[in-house]
């Protein structure tokens, strides 16, 4: 059984979910993971901004427009429909905007936070599902609260598979099963959701718990583009991606895929298309264990935020347990590190969770002299290097030589070379990286 999710754009209208909808009922068994509809997890964010800082104004301007934006798509997706649609869609969307009505700053908390982010992946399946009754279509709407567990932020494999089953076995005739992405319950029984961009991820993760045979990610664009497409001109779709490498673009910062969605299909050996929702014709960007390609650079990704720490010691001179000691403060602290680079009396790291800089620094202090630098970012160059392949390195680092690096990685995988850079040196490293690092081997 397959698994296709689509995103935010791509049930961005009612003339989208009808597209969808269409794709969809081709009589082959397949789960369906959506997200919500482009905009509202931003909103449900802004939602909670203005409940926190008790801006009731904002609440109720923000209330508003979900009040207008989801009655009219109401109007427009079942409009040829029998009127009973119409009505069992409006009841249940009112029902959720009015619980998102109902908070307020005294009751508003980091679980009332959650609650209220999980409800948009929540509309766009209920409002999926009415659509296909209304056409004829056997579906049915599988509850993710029910099946999708986290514990410590992780998936909890042996639960979810274990509830999908019982639910997928209860509806064995049907061959159309839709679900929320993003949305899940923790190890509290608190509703959750795996952080932006997480609907990726549960298709991911569903696709290893039904032992899928392939995993389809359906968005705005033809695949994996070699570079940022936000950024930089004449980017171009890659073809075929190792699953280390779209690993590797994903966490460091190719937004088509979250930053973990890759890791359960790779365990799994499931192979994962991204295709384009409004050209279902072309072909996309395969994700396997084996790939074919010639060109050993494959992309390009950035990700921002980043912070270097170098830790400089002469206590580091021919000692050992340095290093154990300074990545312990990290784990104490759960913040992981992206990129390292050693000297022989310095160490400098980077990570992107900061929320505990303050505490991580002050602990990096007793082993010896500590620097810090924010806003960077890293500029990762993915593809399948091998160390006979003498010109890529020296070529990636020509191309940046105008660019102040300040940490630089490769060989720690055959599939990266790692720079770290100032923020506002980053449009400028994608395009010359662009222009230059994809002609090399042509
Ligand atoms: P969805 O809502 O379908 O999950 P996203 O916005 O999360 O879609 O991801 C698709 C977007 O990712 C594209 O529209 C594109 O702008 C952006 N993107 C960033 N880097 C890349 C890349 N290397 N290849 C393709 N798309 C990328
Ligand atoms: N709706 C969520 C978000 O906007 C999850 C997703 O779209 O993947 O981040
Ligand atoms: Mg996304």
């Amino acid at each position: 059984m397959k698994v296709l999710k689509f995103g935010g754009t791509s049930v961005g209208s009612p003339s989208r979910v009808k597209h969808v909808a269409n794709l969809i009922t081709n009589g082959e068994k397949k789960i369906v993971v959506l997200s919500a509809v482009s905009g509202t997890t931003n909103s449900l964010v802004a939602l909670c901004e203005a409940y926190q800082k008790g801006d009731t104004a904002e609440s109720e301007k923000i209330i508003l427009q979900f009040r207008e934006k989801y009655t009219g798509f109401i109007n427009e997706l079942y409009a040829g429909a029998d009127e009973k649609y119409a009505k069992k869609a409006s009841e249940k969307i009112n029902e959720i905007i009015d619980l998102l009505a109902s908070f307020s700053i005294e009751k508003f908390s980091n679980k009332t936070e959650r609650i209220i982010l999980a409800q948009g992946e929540l509309m766009s399946t209920q409002l999926m599902q009415f659509y296909l009754e209304s056409t004829g279509e056997n579906s049915v709407l599988l509850p993710a609260l029910e099946f999708m567990k986290t514990t410590e932020e992780e998936p909890d494999d042996e639960f979810i598979k274990e509830n999908l089953q019982k639910q997928l076995t209860q509806y064995s005739d049907c061959p159309l099963f839709i679900t929320q992405g993003y949305i899940c319950k923790n190890e509290f029984g608190e509703i959750d959701n795996l952080k932006r961009g997480g609907s990726d991820y549960t298709a991911s993760i569903i696709g290893k718990a039904a032992g899928s045979s392939e995993i389809q990610i359906w968005t705005d664009i033809d695949g994996m583009h070699n570079n940022d497409p936000r950024i930089v001109d004449k980017t171009f779709p890659v073809r075929e991606l190792t699953f280390e490498e779209a690993a590797e673009l994903a966490y460091f910062g190719a937004k088509i895929l979250h930053p973990s969605s890759i890791l359960p299909a790779q365990k799994a050996n499931i192979p994962v298309k991204l295709l384009n929702t409004m050209e279902p014709e072309k072909e996309g960007t395969k994700i396997s264990s084996e790939v074919k390609r010639e060109r050993k650079i494959a992309a390009v990704a950035a990700k921002d935020g980043i912070v270097a720490i170098k830790i400089k010691s002469s206590r580091m001179l021919f000692a050992y347990g340095f290093l154990r000691k300074v990545f312990e403060v990290f784990e104490q602290f759960k913040t992981p590190i992206d990129v390292i680079t050693t000297s022989e009396v310095a160490v400098s790291v980077t990570i992107d969770k900061t929320n505990h800089l303050e505490e991580i620094l002050t602990e990096l202090k007793i082993f010896g002299e500590v620097e810090f630098d924010q806003d960077h970012t890293i500029i990762c160059v993915v593809g399948k290097f091998l160390q006979k392949d003498t010109r890529i390195a020296a070529q990636v680092i020509s191309v940046l030589k105008d660019i102040p690096i300040r940490m630089i990685s490769y060989g720690g995988s055959k599939n990266n070379i790692t720079i770290l850079i100032h923020k506002d040196y980053k449009v400028q490293a994608l395009k010359a990286l662009n222009e230059e690092i994809f002609l090399i081997e042509e």
